[in-house]
């Protein structure tokens, strides 16, 4: 899988552009889409990416890039944006791995507070009426 020069070249120039358009914010998720992602030009064109086949809907993934085996910039640009993310999510701690083990317990004396706190008024009530 030797990459040539011209194709090299190919990527070098989209890498930069794609390190750009994440940087400026022009990457977006799609909601109800999690491996669709918008990505929008400097012209405010903006352009649907498939982050699993790499496809895009802009012409240079249209015209040029099968040609040279590469994914345009905007594909490039997702995949810095989701590697980002990740980076981002592994930073914060590791908090969805605790697993709720006694959680038995402080819901059942949560009901018996709720108990008491009904009987408590229901008395009141009483007092109140007799
Ligand atoms: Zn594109």
């Amino acid at each position: 899988m030797a990459m040539t020069a011209k194709q090299a070249k190919a990527v070098a120039e989209r890498y930069a552009k794609a390190v750009e358009l994440v940087e400026a914010g022009k990457v977006f998720p799609l909601y109800g889409e999690p491996d669709r992602y918008v990505v929008v030009n400097g012209q405010g064109q903006a352009y649907l990416v498939d982050h699993i086949s790499g496809e895009c809907t802009c012409p240079d993934s249209q015209l040029r890039c099968p040609k040279l085996g590469i994914v345009c910039k905007h594909a490039m640009a997702v995949e810095l944006y989701v590697e980002r993310q990740q980076a981002t999510a592994g930073e914060r701690p590791p908090q969805p791995q605790a697993e709720p083990e006694p959680e038995a317990e402080p819901a059942r004396l949560h009901r018996i507070e709720v108990d008491l706190m009904e009987e408590e008024q229901a008395r009141r009530l009483l007092e109140y009426l007799f």
